[in-house]
Order: C-alpha cells, then sequence, then structure tokens
C-alpha cells in the first residue's frame, strides 16, 4: 500500500523514483500546489511534465480532485497516461480515438473525481458538454489545476498554430480560482507574449529556464558526399542507437532509409506522402523499439518524447535557427551524451535563398525569412563556439561550452577577401563578356583556369581573371560563394539555372572594404570519442555513462531484453517501463534485494512493487 505523502519531494521520490527536483522544477511546483498560476519556459527534455503532474498529484491527495491537461497531441496521450499508470498514478484521456462508451466511462470517473490526471485535447475542452462537466466538478471544488501543454500552440508566431488554443481562455473566465500551468519549449519573446496575452497570463508568475542543452554536442560538417558522411558518422558514432535523420524531400528521406537499411542500419522513413497507416506504424515502432533510426522530413517530431534518442542529423540545413533548435532538441532528453549532426553545402544555401526568393510572400516577410537564414548560415560558417551563437539568438549570454565541434578542434581560418575579390570580378566579366550569367561551377573553372567546354565555347580562357585562383582549391570557393550569399554579396537567381549576380553589396567585397574570414575545410568530419575503443560493438550512452564491465554489459542486455518484453505486454514504448539510465544503474549495482533497489533514479514504489522481483531475477541469471 502507498503512502499518501502531499510533499512534493516525497511525491517525486515515492512516484518518479527521482532524488530531486532539477533546476526551477521545485519552485514551480510549489507555486502551483499553492494555488498560484505559471508560465513555464523550459527547453525540450527540461522535464516540464512534472511540473504539472507533482501539483495534480499532491492537490488530488488533498481532495481538490481532477487536474485537466490540456495537450494537442493526441496521438501521444495513450503513452503519456500508460507511463503515468506505470508509475501507479491514475490518469486518463479523452480523445477521439475512445469509442463513446469508454468515453463515458471516463467521463464518469472524472465526475466522481476519482483520477488524478485527464488529457484532452483542446478542442473538445471547451465543448459546452465538457464545460457543463468541469462546471459541476468547480461547485464541488473538484477540479484541482489546468495544465497548458504546447502553450505556444495558442501564438500566430508560434510555428504550431492551433486556433483552438484561442477559444482556452474560458478556462480563466469560468474557473478563476483554479490555478493554470502553460508550458512551452519555444524561447522567442514575441511567442512569449503572444502567449501571455492570448490565454491571459498577465498574473502569472513566469518561470524562464536556460535553454541551453548541455549533453547535446553540436557538429556542423561541410557536404562533399553528404550520404557517405552520414553513414560514417552513424557507424562510427552509434552504432545500435536511436536517431533521426532530417531530409529536405520525401523522395531523399525514402533513399537515405534505403541507404541505411542496406547498410544494416535499421532505419524507417517518415513523411506526409505516406499512407497514414505506414506512417503511423513506423513512429510506433520508433518510439517502442530500440535502436531504430528515423529518416523523416520534418512533419516528424512534433511533442516525440521518446527519451533516449541519442542523435539528430540533418542532411539538409534547415531554413532558421528556431527550427533547427527545435529538431536538435529532440535529441538526448534523457541528459546523456547525444549529437546533432548537420552536413550543408553551397547548394543547401542556394535551394533556401532560391525557396524566399520564388514564394509568393510579400517582400517585407521574405525580408524577415532572409534574416533568419542568415543567422543560420553564420553559426554554419562560424569559427568560433556554436553553442554560444545558439543561445546568443535566443537572447542568452553564455561562454564557450567545450562541447561542439568548434570547441573541441577549434578550426583554422584563413582569409578569403582575396579569393572573393577574384570571384566576384570573374563573375562580373563574365557577364560583360557574354551578356548572360553563369553557375557557381563554370565560375570556379575560369578562375581556377581549367579548360573545359564550356569555357573553350564562350572563349572564357581570354578573360583577365582565367586562372587567377588556380592557387584555390574548390571546396575552398566553395566556402567564400556560400559565404558571400549568406551576407548578401552575391545573388542567385532561381529562375535561370542558379546563376550568380552581382548585387549592390558586392561593391563592398571587390574593394575590399569587407573582409572575408573563413573556416578551412576539414575532410574528417568529426571527432570520434566514446567509440574509438576497440570493442567492435559500441556501448550504448547510457552504459557508457555508467562505466558498465563486460559483466554489467551482459546484465544491461539481458535487462533491455526483459524491458522490451514488458513493454509488448503492455503495449507501451519501452522507456515508459524503465529508462535506459535505469537500467545501466542497475546492471552496474548488480542488486539482490528489493532495498538495493530502491535508491536507483526511476524507480518509484509501484514500480519496485511491479516489477523489483523480476528485475532482480534477470539480473541473477546472468
Ligand atoms: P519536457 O516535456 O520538458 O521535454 P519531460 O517532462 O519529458 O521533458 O522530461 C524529460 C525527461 O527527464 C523525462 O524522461 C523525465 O522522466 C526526466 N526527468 C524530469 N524531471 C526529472 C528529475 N527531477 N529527475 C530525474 N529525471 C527527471
Ligand atoms: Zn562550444
Amino acid at each position: 500500500m502507498l503512502s499518501l505523502t502531499r510533499a512534493p519531494s516525497s511525491i517525486l521520490h515515492e512516484v518518479f523514483g527521482y532524488e530531486q527536483f532539477r533546476g526551477p522544477q521545485a519552485a514551480i511546483v510549489d507555486h502551483v500546489i499553492g494555488g498560484g498560476d505559471a508560465l513555464v519556459l523550459m527547453p525540450t527534455g527540461g522535464g516540464k511534465s512534472l511540473c504539472y503532474q507533482i501539483p495534480a498529484i499532491a492537490r488530488h491527495r488533498a481532495g481538490h480532485g481532477v487536474a485537466i491537461v490540456v495537450s494537442p497531441l493526441i496521438a501521444l496521450m495513450h503513452d503519456q497516461v500508460g507511463a503515468l499508470h506505470e508509475a501507479g498514478v491514475e490518469a486518463q484521456f479523452l480523445n477521439s480515438t475512445l469509442s463513446l462508451e469508454e468515453a463515458g466511462a471516463v467521463e464518469r470517473r472524472m465526475l466522481r473525481g476519482d483520477v488524478t490526471l485527464i488529457y484532452a485535447a483542446p478542442e473538445r475542452v471547451t465543448t459546452p458538454r465538457f464545460l457543463a462537466q468541469l462546471d459541476s466538478l468547480h461547485e464541488r471544488g473538484k477540479l484541482s489545476l489546468f495544465a497548458i501543454d504546447e502553450a505556444h500552440c495558442v501564438s500566430q508566431w508560434g510555428h504550431d498554430f492551433r486556433p483552438e488554443y484561442r477559444a482556452l481562455t474560458v478556462l480563466h473566465e469560468r474557473y478563476a480560482s483554479v490555478p493554470r500551468i502553460a508550458l512551452t519549449a519555444t524561447a522567442d519573446a514575441i511567442t512569449r507574449e503572444d502567449i501571455v496575452e492570448r490565454l491571459q497570463l498577465e498574473q502569472a508568475r513566469q518561470f524562464v529556464s536556460s535553454f541551453d542543452r548541455p549533453n547535446i554536442r553540436y557538429c556542423l560538417v561541410e557536404k562533399n558526399d553528404a550520404t557517405a558522411q552520414l553513414l560514417r558518422f552513424i557507424e562510427r558514432e552509434h552504432e545500435g542507437d536511436a536517431g533521426i535523420v532530417y531530409c529536405q524531400s520525401r523522395k531523399r528521406v525514402e533513399e537515405i532509409a534505403q541507404t541505411l537499411s542496406r547498410h544494416d542500419i535499421q532505419a524507417l522513413p517518415y513523411h506526409a506522402g505516406l499512407d497514414p497507416q505506414v506512417r503511423q506504424t513506423n513512429q510506433d515502432r520508433f518510439l517502442r523499439e530500440d535502436g531504430i533510426v528515423m529518416v523523416a522530413t520534418i512533419a516528424f517530431g512534433m511533442g516525440i518524447d521518446k527519451p533516449d534518442v541519442r542523435f539528430v542529423a540533418h542532411l539538409d540545413m534547415p531554413k532558421n535557427i528556431e527550427g533547427y533548435y527545435q529538431e536538435t532538441g529532440r535529441a538526448g532528453r534523457d541528459g546523456l551524451p547525444a549529437d546533432a549532426w548537420m552536413a550543408y553545402g553551397l547548394n543547401d544555401v542556394v535551394n533556401q535563398r532560391r525557396m524566399i526568393d520564388e514564394s509568393p510572400a510579400g517582400e517585407d516577410f521574405k525580408q524577415v525569412m532572409r534574416g533568419k537564414l542568415d543567422a543560420l548560415l553564420a553559426l554554419a560558417e562560424a569559427t568560433d563556439c556554436r553553442r554560444v551563437r545558439l543561445l546568443a539568438y535566443f537572447g542568452e549570454a553564455s561562454s564557450p561550452c567545450g562541447n561542439c565541434d568548434n570547441c573541441l578542434n577549434p578550426p583554422k581560418v584563413w582569409d578569403g577577401t582575396d579569393a572573393a575579390r577574384k570571384l566576384l570580378s570573374t563573375i562580373y566579366r563574365v557577364q560583360q563578356q557574354s551578356g548572360i550569367s553563369f553557375g557557381a561551377g563554370h565560375v570556379m573553372d575560369i578562375l581556377r583556369g581549367k579548360k573545359t567546354e564550356k569555357v573553350a565555347q564562350f572563349g572564357h580562357e581570354r578573360l583577365s581573371t582565367f586562372g587567377i585562383g588556380a592557387q584555390f582549391c574548390e571546396a575552398q570557393l566553395r566556402g567564400v560563394l556560400r559565404q558571400l550569399i549568406a551576407i548578401g554579396a552575391l545573388a542567385v537567381d532561381g529562375q535561370a539555372f542558379n546563376t550568380l549576380k552581382l548585387t549592390e553589396g558586392s561593391r563592398a567585397v571587390l574593394k575590399g572594404e569587407t573582409a572575408v574570414r573563413l573556416r578551412e575545410s576539414v575532410s574528417s568530419p568529426v571527432a570520434t570519442r566514446r567509440r574509438s575503443t576497440s570493442a567492435s560493438k559500441a556501448a550504448p550512452a547510457a552504459a557508457a555513462a555508467a562505466g558498465l564491465t563486460e559483466q554489467g554489459q551482459a546484465r544491461f542486455d539481458a535487462l533491455k531484453a526483459w524491458r522490451a518484453e514488458v513493454a509488448r505486454e503492455h503495449n507501451l514504448p519501452a522507456y515508459v517501463i524503465f529508462h535506459d539510465a535505469t537500467l545501466a544503474a542497475i546492471a552496474a549495482l548488480s542488486p539482490t534485494s528489493l532495498t538495493d533497489l530502491q535508491g536507483i533514479s526511476g524507480i518509484g514504489a509501484k514500480k519496485l512493487e511491479a516489477y523489483g522481483q523480476e528485475v532482480l531475477r534477470v539480473v541473477q541469471q546472468v
């Protein structure tokens, strides 16, 4: 029988099996239990769920009834509720996947007030029928709190605008005395202001965490053969790990998924063009099974709370830093080391520019988009700490992190000013002489003095710039071109075969007034680290972090196999049963009694009771 303590730290320990609150969690939980409203801004993986789950449990135990959790992610409610059940918390969801009878049964339990949390989509919460039920609970003092998850959905500035969220103001108008907590991982100031205004949270206390994700290592490499680079990256650093690979097009998603599969990497495709059934199956497998790589367009990932995604790779450049940060943020929610890896090249720059230029949007909007793209390009070309730049973009000051490619292997910098001037003047002369513009390949050939057919055809070997850049290799010149496009000193004409055109901004570079400093191309893409051991099969991050011996590794593998079985039986993702880190800690400790198990992070009272004996048996059998 579980004791019914109401102290937040006891609930944290007893129900979730965690030692301590993280960052601002304790303050948030206290504030909400005390009846205050809160706006919580915390990065992905920061631990937002506990911020409303613990107040819901505490207030329920104090006789305040039911907490309503508004969430836009119907597909994930099942797993969220399942995870609470595993921890011994009475939670239910109400959404369109339930039959009328099932929903009716949940509603009756809700009205009796004997459920701790109800998860529901915003469109349901604001129906007259549901509001009438809330009225009934409220009159009896059985409405404990409202949690509004993914609160940025209320803002049109956010990336996932949901008009239904706007109607949620009714909660405040109708139940002013019931505490509300709104949560989001979206950092920027406009969205934040919008949330406050739209949800009438002016009186709410704001809890803003650092957006840093220290366990994520950022690495941006120059693209030469992206597929081969990706394969190398996964094989060297992430064998057997779960990861996400983002590609721009559906076609590329399919190709890459096939290529990875051919190389014995378990990969599945995900994009909006797939049959919904297939897409759902692939998502379920990614969530439920160990070590699957999801190859996806950005259609994938919203609300995916799988904690053990060990890497996020971008094979094509995203549109802006917000998107990049959100996508990479899906790595390493469990706090263990994870990688954010991106390959980018001149083509990415050209494509993104062109998409903006060709979009039907107004000029003002395009200008904003270009500015955002430039910020991302500057990040890609940066020679200093990536994290400092990322955080600065979100308005947070920091110092060099020691855990990004540039900090670990400071890149050599070279002065590309001369090469830039030569490139621009070649483009100018070609245009003068032939009356038409050419693409990057041809311009570089001229500068490097290559006598190609095209050069001969247009008589470009007679240009005064022919061959004056023979000392530069193509990779260097591509770097210069990227930089020039990034700073607006060169334009790409998408309407005319991606030809290069001078701009107003070219003049300053031609005159030598703007210096162009570039990172030296490095052919070795990533610093190899934890996988540099001679062991043929690499250890997962959790096992590595726990420093497992060979015996320990065997116990860890056995525990994972056992967990997979339990997860299948319960129809839940494996991590909902136990996290990797918990299994690794068990494997390291090799416990012989329930008391030994008790102190391990992630083992609460309910899990100890349900699985303790089993776990001991598995460990002792190895
Ligand atoms: P978010 O919703 O902010 O992305 P989650 O609530 O999913 O983050 O939490 C991320 C992970 O961290 C989860 O697996 C959760 O169990 C774990 N976690 C949260 N708070 C703590 C804590 N105080 N101690 C240990 N683990 C925690
Ligand atoms: Zn750094």
